[in-house]
């Protein structure tokens, strides 16, 4: 839809080669996978709704790379984008996602009793924690190609079934387009609403057409449980706090998303879900569990350290400013989480991060010392 699909038939005017990309500075994995061959034998096909191959990678295209993580550089329109276009995306999720084959499994775990500690992350260095995941809704277009109709039924969902949340739970809805600047750049601050459509991923994918329409973000009222409706995934569900208490953290996110799960389905809808993707959502780099449990953490040395990048890569972490994707780390202070989203459950991520954070905590409190942290250089997970 944002380029044009109903004019692929027409592209076919011309060949496969007059229409490939240049790719040739660029570093994205649709990049390292795309070939001509693909794209001539892919560039022809559409989704049910209208989704084409350049729709899928036209992110990518334009966005040759990223300063602070290696991006994906393709995107879904709906459910049927993953099977249509496989041959591009199977090879994309198998480099993303650590060697997970078209033919493994996806496990799903979102009971917190299965999670080890996790209660106790210094709060001197770890000044908050946060759980997310997206979630789609089945039938309906994702981001990049949805209507505003489509939109803004996703949006009348969301405010129908999360206004039955109750007790903690509880909250409102606040739609973007009745905010004032003043209080949107104020949540955006406190990091609690996504950013404006200022990046180019974003732009570039189609994601930020109509802005802000249908866009909003529903919080508890101590905002601790908050779900951002049609942002880069029609919801984004969140639990945070203040402080190293991840237990509590991921026991909210799990109730909660429990609780929204079965509020959809009453209402007749389900969550897109297949057992090989796990949760299906916009972008392939968060396919599975689309979970993403971070902390903000002070690692004013450590960062510094020579051994930082290869640390994290052992852990399976990754490192963001704390404004999000798109910011650079300010004062040594940065958002560490689970690199992966697929092949682990929700669980194992969660431990990933829990076991990882104080590791690097250890590491900081040496370094603060003066002391030496190669004992403490953890083999690849
Ligand atoms: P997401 O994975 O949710 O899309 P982004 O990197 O886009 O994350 O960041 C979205 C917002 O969430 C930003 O304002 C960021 O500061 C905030 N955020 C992310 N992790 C944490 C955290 N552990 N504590 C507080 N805020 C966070
Ligand atoms: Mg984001």
């Amino acid at each position: 839809m944002p380029f044009g699909n109903t004019h692929n038939a027409f592209k076919m005017n011309y060949t496969a080669e007059q229409e490939y990309p240049d790719l040739s500075k660029h570093n994205n994995y649709m990049a390292k996978v795309l070939t001509p061959e693909i794209y001539e034998s892919l560039r022809d096909k559409q989704t049910p709704s209208g989704f084409t191959l350049d729709d899928v990678i036209q992110t990518g295209v334009d966005n040759p790379g990223h300063p602070f993580i290696m991006t994906v550089g393709c995107v879904a329109g709906d459910e049927e984008t993953y099977d249509v276009f496989k041959d591009l995306l199977d090879p994309v999720i198998e480099a993303r996602h650590g060697g997970y084959k078209p033919t493994d499994k996806h496990k799903t775990d979102l009971n917190p009793e299965n999670l080890q500690g996790g209660d106790d992350l210094d709060p001197n260095y770890v000044l908050s924690s946060r759980v997310r995941t997206g979630r789609s809704i089945r039938g309906l277009c994702l981001p990049p190609h949805c209507s505003r109709g489509e939109r803004r039924a996703v949006e009348n969902l969301a405010i129908e079934s999360l206004g039955a949340l109750d007790g903690d739970l509880k909250g409102k809805y606040y739609p973007l387009n009745k905010m004032t600047d003043q209080e949107q750049e104020q949540l955006i601050e406190d990091h609690f609403l996504f950013d404006k459509p200022v990046s180019p991923l974003l732009t570039c994918a189609g994601m930020a057409r109509d802005w802000p329409d249908a866009r909003g973000i529903w919080h508890n009222d101590n905002k601790t449980f908050l779900v951002w409706v049609n942002e880069e995934d029609h919801l984004r569900v969140i639990s945070m706090q203040k402080g190293g208490n991840m237990r509590d953290v991921f026991t909210r996110f799990c109730t909660g998303l429990t609780k929204i799960e079965s509020l959809f389905k009453d209402k007749g809808h389900e969550f897109m879900w297949n057992e090989h993707l796990g949760y299906v959502l916009t972008c392939p780099s968060n396919l599975g569990t689309g979970l993403r449990a971070g902390v903000h953490v002070k690692l004013p040395n450590m960062s510094k350290n020579e051994e930082f990048g290869e640390v994290l890569k052992r852990l399976r972490l990754q490192k963001r400013g704390t404004g999000g994707v798109d910011t650079a780390a300010v004062g040594g202070v940065f958002d560490i989480s689970n690199a992966d989203r697929l092949g682990f459950s929700e669980v194992e991520l969660v431990q990933m991060v829990v076991d990882g954070v104080k590791l690097l905590v250890e590491m900081e409190k040496r370094l603060e010392k003066g002391q030496c942290i190669k004992d403490l250089i953890p083999d690849q997970k």
